[in-house]
């Protein structure tokens, strides 16, 4: 079998009904940050204290931003400052997938922008396939589009088999935030 470049940088997607696809983006930040990479971190559709905000203080390399209104986006309507959020977080990933200071870019949650009617494929594609080399991508979200897919080199399903949240259990400090 032909043995591909590894330091070509890949597209992968967790996605899924599960908890743990957050958690695993995160995760593979502490096995880039030993190889002395650089990882940007743009968490969309959110605006809260979360502990990662402060871990990754204490990682050489790592930048973290978050892009919400700190509102939840009730029954898919978009509001004006979920929609300018969107923009400025889009813009800066943008810049940054085209300018290659990062050598990891995690983008928390970018699926939801096509549910939500934010981000087209064709325009999401074309970005992607015009950042620099050897940048690995991260994309999570519940559901994303078949071409996301498709386009992926490494591609994750996190099923929910069970959650605290069945019985009623609410979102633990350290757990889930
Ligand atoms: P985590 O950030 O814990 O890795 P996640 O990224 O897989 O979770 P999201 O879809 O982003 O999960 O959902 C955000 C929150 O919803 C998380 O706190 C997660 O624990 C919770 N969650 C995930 N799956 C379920 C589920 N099936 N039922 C209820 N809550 C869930
Ligand atoms: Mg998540």
């Amino acid at each position: 079998m032909e043995k591909k470049n590894t330091e070509e940088g890949m597209i992968q997607v967790y996605f899924g009904n599960g908890k743990g696809k957050t958690t695993a983006a995160l995760g593979l930040i502490m096995r880039a940050v030993g190889h002395g990479w650089p990882v940007l971190v743009v968490q969309f559709f959110k605006k809260r204290f979360t502990g990662e905000l402060v871990s990754v203080q204490y990682l050489p390399g790592v930048d973290i931003f978050q892009f919400g209104s700190g509102e939840f986006i009730m029954g898919g309507k978009v509001e004006e400052a979920d929609r300018k959020e969107w923009l400025l977080g889009w813009e800066m990933v943008k810049k940054h997938l085209l300018g290659g200071k990062y050598r990891l870019i995690i983008l928390d949650e970018l699926a939801y922008a096509f549910t939500l009617g934010l981000l087209g494929w064709d325009e999401c594609a074309r970005i992607l396939s015009e950042r620099a080399a050897g940048t690995e991508v991260v994309i999570t979200g519940r559901t994303v589009p078949e071409e996301l897919v498709s386009a992926a080199d490494l591609v994750s399903e996190v099923r929910m088999i069970k959650h605290p949240a069945q019985k009623g259990v609410c979102a633990r400090e350290g757990i889930e935030y």
